[in-house]
């Protein structure tokens, strides 16, 4: 049962902690810098085994989680980081069931995320560039992941969906298609917008007040301070990733009559 098998994806690591990203297939070799590895010698295999390239070389074997997947995966746009989807998610409560309208798509990191804790629920997802959209495509067949719809549209001409849960947003304009999300979101749906300066930021949260409509905004940062420890050392990494982005998030009110 835990054993690769042909069609699925592995991650191999060398010695340097690099990775690769494979599809494996009979008949299929990865070649790299250090010789080649024929699938066949990772197929039949366990997660966590050793196999060895036609050099010498060694390389760690796993399924790759989907961070990493991320990580490797073909881009177009520059794809969001794990902590701020791991946020998303839990701010703005997605989960089994979902209907989420998400924009734009970019390379499909955050979408795959949503897919994933939409479990049963789908994702509409609007990409106006057809080229990222075929990228994104791509990247989310090959995961494997199904519930979803692709668009290619400007979501600045409207939401085809209606009465949605929740409304995901990572493009540089949200102000511009509050009116839009607005009518899309069912009440008490979460909005969310991830934007990189602040001065975004504070656009978004007076547009959100302006336009009226939305309660419970909040803006948060996800820092990440990722540790070295040996046995002689233990603090944090001298290089990190300092910022991404910030999370707007907002709910939606009822209309009165
Ligand atoms: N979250 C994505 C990256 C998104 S990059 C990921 O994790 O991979 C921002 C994307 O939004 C770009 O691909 C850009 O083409 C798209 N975009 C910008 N404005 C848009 C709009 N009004 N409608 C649809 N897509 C838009």
């Amino acid at each position: 049962m835990c054993v690769f098998k042909e069609g699925e994806l592995a991650i191999l690591y060398d010695n340097k902690g690099r990775r690769y990203l494979v599809t494996l297939q009979k008949g299929g070799a990865f070649h790299y810098h250090s010789g080649v590895v024929a699938h066949e010698e990772i197929i039949g295999k366990k997660e966590g085994s050793v196999v060895t390239s036609s050099l010498g070389a060694k390389l760690l074997v796993f399924r790759p989680s989907l961070e990493e997947y991320i990580l490797e995966m073909p881009r177009g746009a520059q794809v969001m980081y794990a902590k701020d989807c791991a946020l998303i998610g839990a701010l703005a409560d997605i989960k089994p069931r979902d209907r989420i309208v998400e924009a734009g798509t970019g390379s499909g990191a955050l979408t795959l995320f949503l897919c994933r804790q939409a479990n049963q629920g789908i994702v509409y997802t609007y990409e106006k560039r057809e080229d990222f959209a075929r990228i994104a495509d791509k990247n989310l067949r090959r995961w494997g992941a199904e519930n979803f719809v692709l668009k290619i549209k400007d979501i600045k001409e409207g939401i085809d969906e209606e009465d949605v849960d929740k409304v995901v947003l990572d493009l540089p304009e949200p102000w511009e298609v509050l009116d839009v999300v607005k009518r899309a979101l069912r009440p008490g749906g979460f909005f969310v917008s991830f934007l990189p300066t602040i001065l975004q930021v504070h656009r978004l949260v007076m547009a959100l007040k302006e336009i009226g409509g939305f309660s419970q905004i909040r803006v948060q940062e996800a820092l990440l301070r990722p540790w070295v420890i040996d046995e002689r050392i233990a603090r944090p990494e001298l290089r990190m990733v300092a910022h991404t982005g910030f999370l707007v998030i907002a709910r939606r009110l009822a209309d009165e009559p």
